[in-house]
């Protein structure tokens, strides 16, 4: 084994709360080491919205501009057919935000961007192909990472090993941490399908026939996900694609001239959704945040941003404590008392959108648009209170510049 390497603070997993924390610690003056097991960014699709709080920080950092010369579609409401009747839910236009829009770009964009900006501090390092294996401990401390590189195992000696590898967290395992599960009824079939111009823009669904199919817009093509009955994937695939594709047209009829482009089962990936939370998010030497604290469902699409959020608490709370060598096990448990309060609201919202999902898959006939939603979508205001709670969601963090301070207790 390789001699271990002395680091402030490693990072586990490079996704959105990993190469964010990186990047705020390392502007903070901390020697920080992010691990990704994957040798680049450019995997399965795993969600592409960037919110407007994560826009406000990335104009916070003064790294908005440049960001947004990536290419990007902008969304600025979000809305869905449900049977014939087709509603807007959030109008995000009235944001107190500097981004009125959710900025739809593919995440290895936004990760490419955000860890090219990080390797210009000379204290920040990437490891790409670097997959945690397990915790190295003193005693009941954890004191750094057992890791596999391309050149055989190492280990990467750190005050603090943040976990952010994700809903499958090797990190949180090795710590020992409690998971809390919440049943969840639904699964996910992701694919792409063409796009044309004049196909209607329905971001949150189209609600039909016992189904939902999501098709968020990539420009020439729509990522496209179909919400299943858990379990039920296996089932499906021995009715054949043909039932799929007869499925899919019964929900978006307009899909007509491309439902053929999906010619192999390889061309659908299954998501098998998780609704989790950690009981306890650290231990000593060890914190977890975003997925690998509390896997989301991709109900509402808030899962990043919550990550993101969490990064930003995260290195809110500890960077000047990192730096000077004095994280304690009370200032992790600030990250948690902080983060968790967001995190049950949302993952309240994901299971009760789950609920509703479970009764229209009972429905196998035409939808008819309860009458709740219909009355909902008509009361002055909720679109704008929608906008914020998908936009800007429970607690937005902001980047503290003066380091470790009160916490606050607002929502
Ligand atoms: C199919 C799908 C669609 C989704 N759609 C949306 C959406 O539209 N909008 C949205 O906001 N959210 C969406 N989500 C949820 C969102 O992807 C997650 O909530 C979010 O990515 C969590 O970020 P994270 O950084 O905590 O974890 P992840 O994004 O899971 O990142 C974890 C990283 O750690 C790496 N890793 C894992 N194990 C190790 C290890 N042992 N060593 C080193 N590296 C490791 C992984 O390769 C990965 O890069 C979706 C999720 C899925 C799966």
């Amino acid at each position: 084994m390789a001699n271990p390497t002395l680091q402030t603070c490693c990072v586990v997993g490079g996704g959105p709360a990993g190469v964010m924390l990186g990047y705020l610690l390392a502007r903070k003056g901390v020697a920080v080491t992010v691990l990704e097991k994957h040798r680049d960014f450019f995997r399965d699709f795993r969600g592409d919205t960037v919110h407007p709080s994560t826009l406000e920080l990335m104009y916070e950092l003064g790294l908005l501009e440049e960001f947004l010369r990536l290419p990007h579609q902008e969304l600025t409401k979000i809305g869905g057919i449900f049977g014939d009747f087709a509603f807007t839910v959030a109008d995000f236009r009235h944001l107190p935000t500097h981004c009125k829009f959710v900025a739809l770009m593919p995440q290895w964009d936004f990760l490419d961007f955000l860890s090219t900006r990080a390797r210009k501090f000379s204290n920040f390092d990437l490891h790409m192909q670097h997959e945690a294996v397990d915790l190295v401990r003193d005693g009941d401390r954890v004191v750094g990472v057992k890791v596999q590189t391309p050149d055989g195992p190492a280990e990467i000696r750190a005050d603090l090993v943040v976990g952010c590898d994700g809903r499958h967290s090797v990190i949180r395992k090795a710590a020992q941490l409690e998971l809390i599960e919440f049943g969840v009824p639904i699964d996910v079939l992701w694919f792409r399908i063409s796009r044309r111009g004049n196909d209607p823009e329905q971001l949150l669904g189209n609600f039909n026939y016992g189904r939902a199919l999501v098709l968020i817009n990539r420009g020439d093509y729509f990522q496209a996900g179909l919400l299943i009955r858990k379990g039920s994937f296996e089932g499906m695939k021995t009715a054949g694609l043909d039932a799929f594709r007869k499925t899919l047209l019964q929900i978006a009829p307009y899909l007509d001239d491309r439902v053929d482009e999906l010619k192999d089962w390889d061309h659908i990936k299954l998501l098998s959704v998780q609704l989790n939370r950690l009981r306890k998010w650290h231990s000593p030497g060890v914190l977890c945040i975003g997925d690998a604290a509390h896997a989301m469902s991709p109900a509402g699409g808030v899962g990043i941003n919550l990550a993101i959020q969490d990064a930003v608490a995260t290195a809110n709370l500890l960077s000047d404590a990192l730096r000077d060598r004095r994280v304690t096990e009370d200032l992790l448990a600030q990250v948690q008392s902080r983060r968790e309060f967001p995190t049950r609201v949302t993952q309240r919202v994901q299971a009760t959108a789950h609920k509703a999902f479970d009764r229209l898959f009972r429905n196998p006939g035409p939808a008819k648009p309860p009458w709740q939603l219909k009355l909902a979508v008509r009361i002055p205001g909720v679109q704008r209170l929608m906008a914020r709670a998908v936009g800007m969601g429970v607690r937005p963090e902001h980047i503290r510049e003066a380091g470790v301070g009160p916490i606050e207790n607002a929502a």
